[in-house]
């Protein structure tokens, strides 16, 4: 029996794509091996968001290259992002990989990886694959990730993935619908979809506030969320269904990149401060008690002093619950890479930036975390806590992480009161067992 060895890197979206591998994989005779040293084809499926994923994988071939050498017949391959973004250039480069895919060529896997056994092989092609027939679903335990687009629209100046995933293309409704179903049939209770501007999703008459609907009246699934949503693709109507919808979880991702008007607009991010002041406003409005996280990049070229404040402030107005901190890292093929070389920012300036704006996180993190203290949180209790198996570990419907004391089964809906807040964590000091949450809860459909 050939054995496939997957090893993820990078966002969400990655690890539904490893699934689909998976799956493509096992229908052509592999079996999925969680051991390397078992496998007869190992991929590494990967980021190149940042300098350091791209190089953590370098280092890892360098590893899986010595492995090779001891058993020539293995197929090592990388796929993803990283091939698409530095193309023909890796196969000179890293002459231990015999396969590079990009995102696009996953449905041609077999074919690819005989010819791999072979001469090494390259397959980058972008085209209007969306593998909505394959059901690229990942469940694990009682939460899976549904991607329902692909690619992106936008390109923002610092970024590679219109450049690595190409042009935005939606599944279409049924297929989503399906899938979701499909998700719940193998045991999930908890969804999310997923997407790099996942609320620009449309198809045919229907919009993303329409695929909300239906998702959310999927019989047996309690919970829905989406990622990455883009400020300016947001319609006042999703918050407003997801206000009425239990099942639609009031968490929301908000990347802003940066606080300041005029970095903004070198980013090419489509909307500016006020905008997404307003934004945050309304989500405000229809759900008071919404999550809110986002993406920073600090020191983009160009950014002074004041630019940086500016994020700072806005950090300190919005309040976020959580967010994903990071220095700018220059990529190649990106308009930031290309043109604006002369304006980066020195790395002490950047590292200290950086720094000041986890220590504020950090703080408003543990703020807003302790404001729960006290009070009772509906939480689906997603799995045993790894560090002490007396416990169990959920999910609040903001998204943050609860531990919980044992008893309730997983995949359930309860009601925990909330003794205790890290920066990250609530940990529930009691259940309310005599006051269950309906795992079921009737919901009419909108309109299209
Ligand atoms: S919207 Fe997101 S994925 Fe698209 S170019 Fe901008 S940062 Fe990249």
């Amino acid at each position: 029996m050939k054995r496939v060895y997957i090893e993820t890197y990078g966002c969400q979206m990655n690890v539904a794509d490893s699934a689909l591998m998976s799956h493509v994989l096992e229908d052509a005779g592999f079996r999925t091996t969680e051991d390397v040293q078992e496998a007869s084809l190992v991929l590494l499926n990967t980021c190149a968001i940042r300098e350091r994923a791209e190089d953590r994988v370098r280092a890892r071939i360098r590893q899986l290259g010595q492995l090779k050498r001891i058993r020539p017949d293995l197929v090592l391959g990388v796929t993803g992002c990283m091939p698409k973004h530095l193309g023909k250039e890796l196969l000179d480069r890293l002459p231990q990989v015999d396969l590079f895919l990009g995102p696009d060529s996953y449905r041609r896997l077999p074919e690819l990886v005989e010819a791999a056994a072979q001469k090494p092989t390259l397959d980058l092609r972008l085209d209007d694959e969306d593998y909505s027939d394959l059901d690229p679903v990942s469940v694990e335990g009682v939460h899976a990730f549904v991607p329902i687009m692909r690619g992106c629209d936008r390109f923002c100046t610092f970024c590679v993935v219109p450049l690595t995933r190409g042009r935005e293309k939606s599944l279409p409704l049924d297929d989503v619908i399906r899938q979701v179903e499909s998700a719940v049939a193998q045991g999930a209770r908890a969804v999310t979809l997923l997407g790099q501007t996942v609320n620009s999703w449309h198809h045919g008459a229907h919009r993303f506030v329409h695929l909300l609907d239906h998702v959310s009246r999927v019989p047996g699934l309690l919970r829905v969320r989406f990622t990455s949503p883009h400020p300016a693709e947001f319609e006042e109507e999703v918050f407003a269904l997801m206000a009425e919808r239990p099942g639609l979880c009031p968490q929301l991702h908000l990347p802003v990149q940066s606080g300041s008007d005029r970095m903004l607009e070198a980013m090419k991010r489509g909307h500016d401060r006020a905008q997404y002041r307003s934004l945050v406003d309304t989500i405000r409005r229809h759900l008071p008690d919404a999550g809110l996280s986002t993406d920073i990049i600090v020191a983009y070229p160009g950014e002074s002093e004041e630019d940086f404040a500016e994020t700072c402030s806005l950090i300190e107005e919005v309040r976020y619950d959580s967010a994903f901190l990071f220095r700018y890292s220059p990529r190649s093929g990106t308009y930031a890479h290309r043109k604006l070389r002369a304006e980066e920012i020195a790395d002490e300036i950047a590292a200290a930036r950086l720094q000041r704006v986890i220590e504020l996180q950090e703080r408003i993190s543990h703020e807003r975390y302790t404001r729960w203290v006290g009070r009772a949180v509906e939480v689906l209790v997603e799995g045993v806590s790894r560090r002490d198996p007396a416990h169990l570990v959920g999910k609040s419907a903001d998204g943050k992480t609860v531990i919980l004391p044992g008893g309730p089964e997983i995949g359930t809906l309860v009601r925990v009161e909330i003794g205790q807040a890290t920066s990250h964590t609530l940990l529930a000091r009691g259940v309310h067992e005599d006051d269950p949450v309906p795992g079921d809860r009737a919901v009419e459909q909108l309109e299209v």
